[in-house]
């Protein structure tokens, strides 16, 4: 396949702000092209013909689609409303306001959770639709299925280059640092430099810490997310992770070495557990040619020090 170049073209990081966004803005850098973003004062995204007025006005070439309404376990579980409502309709303005204004390549970025609670591991992409959802996520994973449908749906009947990606669970600067409402890395991040200043001997995590998840640093997504737009143009999604899983209680355990903090673990079993385990198959893009390269150390001191300089 001929690569879709990006030099000279004007391309839209949709969620700039975010950290997925913010890392796929990061790797742009070095794709000579013209980069394009919108704060929320100057767009908001849940604005069908505000979207489309502004799309048409800037003239845009290329989206990388990584506006959402995100959260962790329990943020998804405590507001269902937001997750489903703003989720549905930032995708649904901005995929077709995409095809309104001739938008010739669009990357949809989903997430992992959209696969059936006992889906067979690793997960593969066509494990899509196979069986019951998480409960603590599915409003978010609905909203995520109806965007690569409508990527789908939109290439069939208008011959649109949109394609999506399945990131796993990310980490990495710019986390939303949020004990409620954020996910169980930048939780943790939080928890455990918190024990460190205050000479605090326990931290405690939420649920039995036997669930598996697989992490992913933001970094290595952006360049899979610019990898996939140049190089992948059909209608199957697809999974973008590490390939490698752990539980939640060895997530913590390496945390503790990063932040320098030696204590013990509780659990607290009255907070969820969520998906038993949440590992993805990743064969499809590596046999395109990308695998990820950063290790879990690496990348888990760079989340950590942008925690410190940022938001400690
Ligand atoms: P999930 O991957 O959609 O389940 O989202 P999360 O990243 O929020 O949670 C992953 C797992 O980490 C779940 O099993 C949580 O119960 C567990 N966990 C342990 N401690 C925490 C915490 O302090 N915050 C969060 N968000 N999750 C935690």
């Amino acid at each position: 396949m001929t690569e879709f170049n990006l030099a000279g073209r004007r391309v839209w990081v949709a969620g700039h702000r975010g950290m997925a966004g913010s890392a796929i803005t990061r790797r742009l850098a070095r794709e000579n092209c013209e980069l394009i973003t919108a704060t929320r004062s100057e767009l908001n995204l849940l604005r069908q013909a505000d979207v489309d007025a502004w799309m048409a006005d800037k003239k845009i070439d290329v989206i990388f689609l990584a506006a959402a309404t995100v959260g962790g376990i329990l943020a998804n579980t405590v507001r269902p409303a937001e997750f489903l409502y703003e989720n549905l309709v930032i995708e649904t303005n901005i995929i077709h306001a995409a095809w309104n204004t001739g938008v010739k390549k669009l990357l949809f970025l989903a997430s992992s959770c959209i696969y059936p609670r006992m889906a067979e591991q690793p997960m593969r992409e066509e494990a899509l639709l196979t069986g019951a959802l998480e409960p603590t996520n599915e409003w978010y994973a609905i909203a995520k299925i109806a965007g690569i449908k409508l990527c789908q749906a939109y290439r069939r009947q208008y011959g649109c280059n949109y394609v999506s990606v399945m990131p796993t669970n990310l980490y990495g600067p710019g986390d939303r640092y949020d004990m409620e409402g954020g996910h169980v890395v930048a939780a943790l991040i939080m928890k455990i430099h918190a024990a460190k200043i205050t000479n605090s001997k326990t931290v405690e995590l939420w649920g039995s810490g036997m669930p598996k998840r697989e992490f992913l640093f933001s970094e290595d997504l952006a360049d899979a997310c610019v990898f996939v737009m140049k190089n992948y143009s059909d209608e199957m999604f697809l999974n973008v992770g590490t390939g490698r899983d752990i539980t939640i209680l060895e997530l913590a355990q390496s945390i503790a070495k990063v932040v320098g903090w030696q204590g013990t673990f509780t659990f607290n079993r009255s907070k969820p557990d969520g998906m038993p385990r949440k590992l993805l198959d990743v064969s499809r893009l590596r046999a395109l040619g990308w695998s990820a390269s950063t290790d879990f150390e690496t990348g888990m001191k760079c989340a950590y020090e942008w925690y410190v300089a940022n938001r400690a």
